[in-house]
C-alpha cells in the first residue's frame, strides 16, 4: 500500500545519499551483513546501511524518522541481546569506521565508532599506552564503552567509560553535540552507562594510561577438588590488594590448542599494571601460598597477546545467553553456591567469570555516571556460548538458574553488557537495576534527547510520552 511505497521511496533515496552502501534482502553481501555475534539472533532487517563515513549517520537517522522503521545501531555487533540488528527494521552499521588516532603528548585517543578492542589496543601499544577495555578483542568499543567496559585494567584504571574524555554524538533530532564534563554534561553523564539510548556516538575520546611492555600476566589453574579452598584463599588474598593487580576468576574448559585437556578449570588470571614487575610477582607468590595451584603460567607477556588470549573461545556466530550478579561476600556459604554452579560448567558451552572490582573503579563517585554500582566487590558473569541450537534451552537455563541461585547475595545493579536480553525490557527491572534515582534521571534525559524513542533497540529507557 501507500506506506510500503513511502518506505521504498525513502530507502532508495537513502541509497543515493550514502557514501557507504545500503543492502536489502537479495543484495550481494546482505547475508553476511545481517549477522551479529550472537547466532541466536537470526534477524532479517529490511535494510542495512553500511556507513562509509560518519557523515552517513544523518541520512540514516532521517530515513528512520520518515519511515518509522525500527532503527538498530551497530558498532562491533557483539551485543549478547542481539541489539546490533533488528527484524524488519533499519540497521545503521558503523563497523567499517575503525580509525584510532593517538596523541602521544596529551595521551588522548580518539576512536571511530566501529573500532574493535583490537583496533584500539594495536594503535595505543605503539606509543606504550593502553585504554582500559574488555578481554575479547573482536568486541566493539562502542557498545562496550556505552555500557561500561570491564577488563584487565578495571581496578587500576576503572571502566572504559571512566576513561572517556568526551564524545561526539548525533541526537534523535539530528543535532551534532560534543559531550564532556564541561559541555552537555547531562548527556555525558547518561552516555556513561545508559547505552545507546541518547544518540549515535560518532567519536569517542579516551584518556590513555602508560603501560610499559611487556606486562606481567599470570594464570593459576585449579582442578575441581581444589576450587573451594582456592576461592577461600583468593578471598583472603583479594583484601587489601594494590590497584595495579587486576584479577579475574574464571571457570571454563579450553579448546584443544590450549593443551589443558577437556576438564573444567578454575583459573585465577592476574594482570599486573605496574611498570616494575617485582611487586606483582611477590603478590602472585602470596596467592600461590594461600591457594596452591595445580598448574600455572606466570611471566612477562605482550599486551596484545594477553588481550587476545581467549579470542578463539568466542567466535562470531556463537549462540549465547548471559546473566550477571554483583555481590560482595565470598564467605563459605557463597563459596559453596559458586562452586556448585561451577560444577555444572561444561566443555565448550558455558563459563563463569568473576571480576574483582574495587580500586580505581570503586573510587569513581556513584552519582558521577549512569553506571549502576560502584560498591560491590565482585561482578559475576555467567555465560553460555555454544553452536548447536539443540542446546539453546538447556544452556540458557544454566545461566538463569545460576543467576537465581546467587540472588540471596546479589546487590543492586546489573551490568547491561552482560545481559542476555529480557531484563531491561521490563521498566521495573530497569528501575531496580539502576536504582530509582538514577533511573529517574535517565528517563528525564531520554525525554529531553529522544522523546520519540528513535533509539529503542537497546536496553531501553522509555521516555514518558513515546
Ligand atoms: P553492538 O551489538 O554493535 O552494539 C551494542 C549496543 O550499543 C546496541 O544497543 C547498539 O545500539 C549500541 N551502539 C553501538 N554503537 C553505538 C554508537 N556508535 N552510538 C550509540 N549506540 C551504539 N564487556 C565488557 O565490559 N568486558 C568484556 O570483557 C566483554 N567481553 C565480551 C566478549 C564477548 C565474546 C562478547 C560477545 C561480549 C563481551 N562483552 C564484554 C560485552 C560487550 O561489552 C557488549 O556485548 C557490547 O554491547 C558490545 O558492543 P558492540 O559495539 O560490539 O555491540
Amino acid at each position: 500500500g501507500h506506506s510500503e511505497d513511502r518506505i521504498n521511496a525513502a530507502l532508495s533515496e537513502l541509497r543515493g545519499q550514502l557514501g557507504g552502501s545500503l543492502l536489502q534482502p537479495g543484495d550481494a553481501g546482505y547475508e553476511d551483513a545481517r549477522r551479529v555475534w550472537n547466532g541466536m539472533h537470526d534477524l532479517h532487517p529490511r535494510a542495512i546501511a553500511l556507513a562509509g563515513s560518519v557523515a552517513d549517520i544523518d541520512p540514516v537517522l532521517a530515513a528512520a524518522r520518515s519511515t518509522g522503521l525500527v532503527l538498530a545501531v551497530r558498532g562491533g555487533g557483539h551485543n549478547v541481546a542481539g541489539h546490533g540488528s533488528v527484524e524488519g527494521g533499519l540497521v545503521l552499521d558503523l563497523g567499517r569506521l575503525r580509525e584510532v588516532a593517538v596523541d602521544p603528548v596529551t595521551r588522548l585517543v580518539t576512536v571511530e565508532p566501529g573500532a574493535t578492542l583490537a583496533d584500539v589496543d594495536r594503535a595505543t601499544v605503539e606509543h606504550g599506552l593502553a585504554v582500559p577495555i574488555g578481554v575479547i578483542s573482536a568486541t566493539g568499543i562502542a557498545g562496550l564503552t556505552l555500557g561500561g567496559g570491564v577488563g584487565w585494567l578495571t581496578r587500576s584504571d576503572g571502566l572504559a567509560l571512566d576513561n572517556l574524555n568526551s564524545v561526539h554524538i548525533v541526537t534523535a533530532a539530528g543535532d551534532h553535540l560534543r559531550a564532556s564534563e564541561h559541555e552537555n554534561a547531562d548527556l555525558f553523564w547518561g552516555v556513561r552507562g545508559g547505552g545507546g539510548n541518547f544518540g549515535v556516538v560518532s567519536a569517542f575520546t579516551f584518556r590513555a594510561r602508560p603501560l610499559p611492555q611487556p606486562v606481567l600476566g599470570g594464570n593459576l589453574f585449579y582442578a575441581p577438588e581444589h576450587w573451594k579452598a582456592a576461592l577461600a584463599g583468593f578471598e583472603t588474598w583479594s583484601r587489601g590488594l594494590p590497584d595495579e593487580m587486576n584479577p579475574i576468576v574464571s571457570f571454563i574448559a579450553f579448546p584443544a590448542e590450549f593443551g589443558l585437556g577437556d576438564a573444567v578449570w578454575m583459573v585465577i588470571g592476574c594482570a599486573w599494571a605496574g611498570a616494575d614487575h617485582q611487586p606483582g610477582l611477590d603478590l602472585i607468590d602470596r596467592l600461590r601460598r594461600l591457594a596452591p595451584p595445580d598448574q600455572e603460567e606466570v611471566g612477562p607477556v605482550s599486551w596484545l597477546e594477553w588481550q587476545s588470549a581467549m579470542d578463539s573461545l568466542f567466535p562470531t556466530g556463537s549462540r549465547g545467553y548471559w546473566k550477571n550478579v554483583s555481590f560482595s561476600r565470598l564467605d563459605g556459604e557463597v563459596i559453596d553456591v559458586v562452586a556448585g554452579i561451577a560444577s555444572e560448567v561444561q566443555w565448550q558451552g558455558t563459563g563463569i567469570d568473576i571480576h574483582l572490582l574495587g580500586g580505581a573503579f570503586s573510587r569513581v563517585p556513584e552519582e558521577s555516571t549512569a553506571y549502576p554500582n560502584r560498591s560491590s566487590r565482585f561482578l559475576m558473569n555467567v555465560y553460555g556460548f555454544w553452536s548447536d541450537a539443540d542446546d539453546d534451552v538447556r544452556l540458557t537455563e544454566f545461566a538463569r538458574q545460576a543467576h537465581a541461585r546467587m540472588q540471596p547475595f546479589a546487590e543492586q545493579g546489573e551490568y547491561l553488557n552482560f545481559l542476555g536480553g529480557e531484563t531491561r525490557q521490563d521498566p521495573q527491572a530497569a528501575r531496580l537495576t539502576y536504582g530509582a534515582d538514577k533511573y529517574g534521571n535517565l528517563i528525564d534525559l531520554k525525554q529531553r534527547y529522544d522523546p520519540g524513542n528513535l533509539f529503542s533497540r537497546n536496553h531501553n529507557i522509555q521516555p514518558r510520552q513515546p
